[in-house]
């Protein structure tokens, strides 16, 4: 995996990126089979049923916070970031999961309502799913 531009060594993942990219441009989307199953991109069927024609949808603006934990001994990509909350956030046809960020776990809850945004891991710079307050 070399780079020969010298800009990012990594390889950029064209469906979750895309997805990203989306998401911090507050277009967040999701993937809709005919059958109404909600899944998140990329993906070219559906993981439910097997349909092949997705469509894709706006994300809901708030989702509800399912469940949440927090790490305190991260993998080695998020070691910097420790301790902090990832959560799974329910957006109606799908879940997300991400960090929680201006929330300590104290102050979260089951149904706690959340946006979806991008945030950065402080240890590698990666973008990451992050959930704010409403
Ligand atoms: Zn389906």
């Amino acid at each position: 995996m070399s780079d020969e531009s010298g800009e990012a060594d990594r390889v950029r993942d064209e469906g979750f990126d895309d997805f990203l990219d989306a998401i911090e441009s507050g277009e967040g989307f999701y993937l809709e089979c005919p059958e109404g199953h909600g899944s998140l991109p990329p993906r070219r069927v559906c993981p439910h049923c097997g349909a092949t024609d997705l469509e894709h949808v706006a994300l809901p603006e708030t989702g509800e916070i399912e469940t949440y934990t927090t790490v305190h001994v991260a993998a080695p990509e998020f070691a910097d970031d420790a301790p902090y909350v990832t959560a799974v956030a329910d957006f109606g046809a799908v879940r997300l999961t991400g960090q929680l960020r201006e929330l300590d776990a104290g102050e979260l809850d089951v149904g706690t309502e959340v946006t979806v945004g991008i945030g950065e891991s402080e240890t590698a710079d990666e973008r990451v799913l992050a959930f704010r307050p409403r």
